[in-house]
């Protein structure tokens, strides 16, 4: 069995980057493997004209190799369609077309090898190498490759959670013949029609997917009843200012990742409006489209609850003999709870990483914080030997560039550099104008300034 340098474990975006970013590299020889018979982005919330929240700029490749075949606007390029591209004067593409290029990519790579579930990483101490164990079905049923390998780099992406009442009312939901849908928006487009049909939806949770659905369902709003209930003390826009977008930076990811862990749970919690925000044009469509539908006195039957968390949730039998869901909502000023009856809900209640199962056998290699999460060192490794490797796994850890695809060129930039011992692709230590920490404070990795700024580089900074 040959031995790999790499081997990947799920092909989301962030994995499909390091594909495409380890292409042309002799010195690394790879392979990435994922469950899905091929590359599918949020299949769930592939609404028709919504478009991704970073500018094409962040595909997988261009902020570490602007050269690169495998850009966004070579896909344009090869795909005909850059001049519409450049009329259209939008630096954001289409969920749906950042998908498509994906897809592009992911078809010019002969190292990504799909239909294979991992089920175990464990580690050969005689070769001390890894060995990656995958599960492969086919029509003779269910076989096991392995891959043998000196690196692990985890794009397993994160899961859909869902807060426990729901999480109840969801598998209740499942075991009753008839009853409206309680689904996570990651199965929303799938399960939209029946969400119409059931005569009364509830949307919870806040942030863009939220908005996306309940926009989505707003427009037919009247054949059946729509509510969205969420905790955050009001719809707040997501922050787009440069000053905060600095933010995204390989300085600010180190600040962060310096902080003790309490305060950067702190820390993480209040920066929710920096990437947890719905687009200020998505609340003002929202706005717009209610006062369009409720012009000249029509009723649309919708009502919108802010600071208010649904804390408790039980499936009834109604008069019409159909199931109705009884959410206990309790608002967070007051403090006061009231019922609220449905026939279906969708839970915007985001993702959560984890430590994945398949790693079970390497744990006592991990390294792991006391509340069970991976403690990723500032390189992005979570094993004593540096040699697991995680791909937005770390967001409490390094913060909120952990999700952003923006990173995601300079975070494979700095694992290729962990692989192959050299910079395969340059890494710039500091993007922004502004410091974070204090002059002299926290370590950051060397590198000067960006030009034109004349201030102090910390100690021991070239
Ligand atoms: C609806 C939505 C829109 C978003 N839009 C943006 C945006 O516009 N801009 C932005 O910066 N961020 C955005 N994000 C955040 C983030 O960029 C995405 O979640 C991104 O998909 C994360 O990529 P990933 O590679 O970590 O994981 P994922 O895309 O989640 O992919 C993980 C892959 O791992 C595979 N896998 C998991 N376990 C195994 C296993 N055991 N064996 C084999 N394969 C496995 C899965 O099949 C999957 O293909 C969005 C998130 C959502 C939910």
């Amino acid at each position: 069995m040959s031995t790999y340098d790499v081997v990947g474990i799920g092909i989301g975006p962030f994995n499909l980057g390091l594909a495409a970013l380890a292409d042309p590299l002799e010195d690394v020889d790879a392979v990435f493997l994922d469950q899905r018979p091929g590359f599918s982005w949020h299949a769930g919330m592939m609404l028709e004209g919504a478009t991704i929240q970073v500018p094409f700029l962040a595909d997988l490749v261009t902020m570490a190799d602007p050269t690169s075949p495998y850009s966004f606007l070579a896909f344009l390029k090869e795909t005909g369609r850059l001049y519409p591209f450049y009329i259209r004067e939008s630096f954001y593409p289409l969920r749906a077309e950042y998908d498509e290029y994906c897809r592009w990519v992911a078809a010019r790579l002969d190292t990504l090898r799909w239909g294979r579930r991992v089920v175990a990483v464990e580690h050969d101490a005689a070769s001390d190498t890894y060995l990656v164990t995958a599960e492969v079905a086919d029509d003779d049923g269910v076989n096991r490759e392995q891959y043998r390998t000196r690196h692990v780099v985890l794009g397993v992406g994160t899961s859909p959670r869902l807060p426990s009442p729901l999480a109840d009312l969801a598998e209740e939901a499942a075991g009753t013949s008839g009853a409206g849908p309680v689904v996570h928006t990651a199965d929303y487009l799938s399960r939209r029609d029946a969400l119409q049909a059931s005569g009364a939806v509830t949307v919870v949770g806040s942030g863009q997917s939220a908005a996306e659905v309940y926009r989505d369902l707003l427009e037919d709003a009247g054949t059946y009843r729509l509510d969205w209930v969420t905790r955050s003390p009001r719809f707040f826009p997501m922050e787009y200012t440069k000053l905060t977008l600095e933010m995204t930076s390989p300085e600010y990811t180190a600040h962060f990742h310096g902080l003790p862990t309490e305060l950067r749970d702190l820390v993480g919690r209040e920066q929710r409006s920096l990437y947890k925000g719905i687009s200020g044009d998505l609340v003002d469509d929202i706005y717009d489209t209610l006062y369009r539908r409720t012009a000249l006195g029509r009723e649309v039957p919708t009502t919108l609850l802010t600071d208010t968390e649904v804390v408790a949730a039980r499936a009834e039998r109604a008069d019409d003999g159909g199931t109705e869901y009884v959410l206990t909502l309790r608002h967070g000023q007051l403090g006061t709870t009231a019922e609220h009856r449905t026939r279906a809900v969708v839970a915007a209640t985001g993702y959560a990483a984890g430590v994945p199962a398949l790693l079970d056998p390497v744990r006592d290699r991990l390294l792991l914080d006391d509340q069970g999460r991976f403690a990723a060192t500032q390189d992005y490794t979570v094993s004593s030997d540096a040699r697991i490797h995680t791909l937005n796994g770390e967001e409490h850890s390094h913060g909120i560039t952990a999700p952003d695809l923006g990173f995601g060129p300079w975070r494979n930039s700095v694992v290729l550099a962990k692989v192959t011992g050299r910079e395969p692709y340059p890494i710039e230590r500091r993007i922004a104008f502004q410091q974070f920490g204090l002059p002299g404070g926290m370590p950051v990795p060397d590198g000067g300034a960006p030009a034109g700024t004349a201030r102090t580089a910390p100690e021991g900074a070239r």
